[in-house]
């Protein structure tokens, strides 16, 4: 299963990729998280991209390609992925699929969650990260246990440097602007799915991005008689 996460910021890709890593047993591929553990090591790297980055812009598509290409080295990908935050730009997507076709593999669903940007504002206003394992949080729609601390490891939670009102607008704008053309690049190969991530919970929402995941899957896999170009699943 090679899955892109694709939507806003805000509309739950980290969140669902998350348990899709965990249900279907393949590495959740955040592009976002690679680029803040730069920042937070401070690598050469992250003190170019810091700035950039707490204002709501995106680096450069040759960083966000090699980080990925850089990434990928570690080989856990073989048996699928989800990716989530990438690609953000048409050149990431065309670089991506160059990449993809030197391993014989292709993006086998691109998953387009929806949510209006006045929810978006509110989740993010809401929203709370594990500083060690990541884990994501929303005070009102999925409250830690203990407040302020994670329920994976216990690690502390913290607000993103980009999530204040300025850098989420920022941000929207960018993905309007940059990354939502990535889906007509996606929609030419008839891979995308489409989800109203809007209101449910995270429960619910999460159990009907499964259900629409697994009857594409169903449907592939009969239209080339069971082999499924070549996935685990
Ligand atoms: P995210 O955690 O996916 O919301 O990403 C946080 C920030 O990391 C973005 O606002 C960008 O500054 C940077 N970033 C993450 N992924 C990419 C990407 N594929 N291309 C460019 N910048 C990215």
């Amino acid at each position: 299963m090679r899955l892109v996460l694709f939507g806003a910021p805000g509309v739950g890709k980290g969140t669902y990729a998350n348990l899709l890593s965990a249900k279907y047993g393949i590495p959740h591929v955040s592009t976002g998280e690679i680029i803040r553990d730069e920042v937070e090591r401070q690598s050469p790297l992250g003190l170019a991209v810091a700035e950039l980055m707490a204002r709501g812009h995106l680096v450069s598509d040759d960083i966000a390609v090699a980080l990925v290409k850089e990434r990928f080295k570690r080989g856990d990908c073989a048996k699928g992925f989800v990716l989530d935050g990438f690609p953000r730009t048409v050149p990431q997507a065309r670089a991506f699929d160059e990449f993809l076709s030197e391993h014989h593999w292709k993006v086998d669903f691109v998953a387009n969650i929806r949510v209006n940007n006045s929810e978006i504002v509110d989740r993010i206003s809401k929203r709370y990260t594990c500083r060690k394992c990541h884990a994501i949080y929303n005070t009102e729609y999925a409250p830690p246990r203990r407040e302020g601390f994670c329920d994976n490891c216990g690690g502390p939670l913290y607000k993103r440097s980009d999530e204040d009102e300025h850098a989420v607008r920022t941000r929207l704008n960018v993905y309007m602007h940059e990354t939502a053309p990535v889906l007509d690049y996606y929609k030419t190969q008839g891979v995308v799915l489409d989800m109203d991530g809007t209101g449910k919970g995270v429960e619910d929402n999460f159990s009907s991005l499964l259900k629409l995941i697994q009857s594409h899957h169903e449907g592939q896999k009969k239209l080339t008689n069971g082999n499924g170009n070549n996935s685990p699943l």
